[in-house]
């Protein structure tokens, strides 16, 4: 059964994959898909990114350039959720930053639960909540937001002591997930953009680049390109599912069988 679950740590830098950061991604990185060296998309900033996580095209195509636009803003291209709703899978979103809903698209049956919490806590309660729904229904796809080391990063500095603890406590939180999840779901692991002293917003390899992993409980034939995007992701997961690749989207499929 194709089952898939995307989580998206904001702000997680390539290098916290390492034995003295993040044990639990460090040892996923070794036994599965991985790739330290993936592309954010131009402004590396959170809401163009998820744009162009959930709409296929880059931030020149979809015109969103900054956290703020629009309520009635409109993309003109296909979103993920609404042709994966479109083919009859479930989706379920988990998110603790409210903007982010605006990438979700209109027109499907996604289920969203919004934590008004965007500190580590709120992290914690998403996911508990999250292993709690799934007891009674289990979606085809599901799209996990962890937005709390960003929040740190931008207060204490990226790979700051404060920013570590918080790293290393999403790290046990993705061992709960895949040890609860891991043989009813597949996983993609990543983040939208790195980041430097306070912030994101110059064009530099720290804030540019991310990793990304892809666990898999049939990883028999599985193709992995490394040289990826984050543009990427969208197209991934409709060849996942089987699901034809609109013309428009500007990645191609990491993963072939
Ligand atoms: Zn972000």
């Amino acid at each position: 059964m194709k089952k898939l679950i995307l989580i998206s740590i904001d702000g997680f830098r390539p290098e916290l994959i390492d034995k003295k950061y993040c044990q639990f991604l460090h040892s996923l990185s070794k036994n599965s898909y991985y790739s330290n060296n993936v592309q954010s998309v131009i402004p590396p900033i959170t809401l163009p990114c998820f744009y162009s996580i959930f709409f296929g095209v880059n931030p020149l195509t979809h015109g969103v350039f900054y956290n703020i636009i629009h309520d009635d803003y409109k993309v003109n291209s296909p979103n993920l959720f609404e042709i994966l709703s479109k083919n009859n899978f479930s989706c379920s979103a988990y998110f603790n930053w409210k903007t982010l809903e605006k990438a979700f698209g209109h027109n499907n049956n996604l289920v969203k639960y919004f934590i008004d919490d965007l500190t580590i806590n709120g992290d914690i309660k998403m996911v508990s909540l999250l292993l709690e729904n799934i007891k009674s229904h289990l979606p085809d796809f599901i799209f996990l937001y962890l937005g709390a080391l960003d929040e740190v990063g931008h207060k204490y500095k990226w790979m700051s002591k404060e920013y570590i603890e918080t790293a290393k406590t999403v790290d046990k939180l993705v061992k709960i997930l895949i040890e609860s999840l891991g043989e009813t779901y597949d996983f993609i692991i990543h983040s939208d953009h790195g980041g430097y002293e306070y912030g994101h917003y110059v064009l530099m390899k720290e804030i540019m680049t991310v990793p990304l992993l892809f666990i898999s409980r049939n990883s028999n034939n599985i193709e992995f390109n490394k040289k990826v995007g984050i543009i990427d992701i969208a197209p991934t997961i409709l060849n996942y599912f089987g699901i034809n690749i609109p013309i428009n989207w500007e990645g191609t499929p990491f993963i072939t069988k």
